[in-house]
């Protein structure tokens, strides 16, 4: 009987269409919902820095006969915009690993020379924590990928290991390769992550220890945007940690193959 076929097929393919609709609505709902709350959160962590920065500026009217207290309020007025600042670039740094074309460009990328580069620029905060960074890598490593977001993202993993290690300690950057992918490794001696929050770590601005951040001086970004760079090079980024010996953050690249891997080798010019 063909009504009989008919209805058959159509009834669960109605039901299929219906749940789908349902489940739509839930994602954007649930979309809504995470956009509403990020921004209520960058709403209240701008406002800390600026009404620091206005009250400051008031006591250095205030205090303008006295020198001292003058240079203290403004020491502290340059700390609050460096975070400030620092807020900004990654709020928007963010926002464009959420956009629509978040890779920009893809080219063959020197694993090598970007992890010196990011262990360079952690320099000042090493010595400031008299902290030792080792690093280690084969030369010839290359990745498909945006340079700088892959920078930025060793960057914040070094930063971190820094960051949250003992005076005197030692952060190792490892990295090794396969035919697939790359995978560079962050270790540190430190404080270590606590197993009830090592899975949210990566959420945006989810510390581990709130008031701990405003000595150390974090956002609560920095492991959102290397779990973006990451996905957005068709990657990962993982964890292990033991609370109070350490922890190894380990972010995966895949190779990309077809590339002039020789071609970008020989263009470094060493
Ligand atoms: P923050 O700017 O606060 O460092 P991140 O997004 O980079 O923000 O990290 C989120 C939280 O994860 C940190 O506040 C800290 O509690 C924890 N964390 C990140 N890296 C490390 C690490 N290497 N050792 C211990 N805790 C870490």
């Amino acid at each position: 009987y063909p009504t009989r076929t008919v209805v058959t097929r159509v009834a669960p393919l109605r039901g299929q269409l219906v749940l789908a609709l349902i489940e739509d609505r839930t994602r954007e709902h649930r979309v809504e919902a995470v956009r509403r709350d990020f921004v209520a959160n960058v709403s209240h962590e701008l406002k800390t820095p600026v009404g620091a920065i206005r009250l400051l500026s008031d006591a250095v009217v205030e205090a303008s006969d006295d020198p001292e207290a003058v240079e203290r309020f403004a020491r502290r007025m340059m700390k609050e915009s460096e975070r400030l600042s620092t807020l900004v670039q990654q709020i928007i740094e963010l926002s464009r690993l959420q956009g629509d074309d978040p890779l920009e460009h893809a080219d063959p990328v020197v694993v090598a020379d970007v992890v010196e580069a990011a262990v360079d620029a952690s320099a000042i905060d090493a010595q400031n924590r008299d902290v030792t960074v080792s690093h280690a890598t084969a030369e010839d490593l290359v990745v498909l990928g945006n340079r700088e977001q892959i920078e930025i993202a060793v960057g914040n993993l070094v930063k971190n290991a820094i960051t949250y290690s003992p005076t005197g300690a030692t952060v190792a950057v490892t990295v090794r390769g396969d035919d697939d992918a790359v995978e560079i490794s962050v270790t540190d001696q430190g404080i270590g992550i606590p197993a009830t929050d090592i899975d949210r770590i990566f959420e945006r601005f989810y510390r581990v220890d709130p008031a701990r951040h405003r000595s150390t001086g974090g956002t609560g970004l920095g492991l959102s945007i290397v779990k973006h760079i990451a996905a957005v090079h068709g990657g990962d980024v993982s964890v292990w940690s033991v609370e109070g010996q350490g922890s190894t953050f380990r972010l995966r690249l895949p190779r990309g193959h077809d590339m002039p891997h020789e071609d970008v080798l020989a263009e470094r010019g060493d």
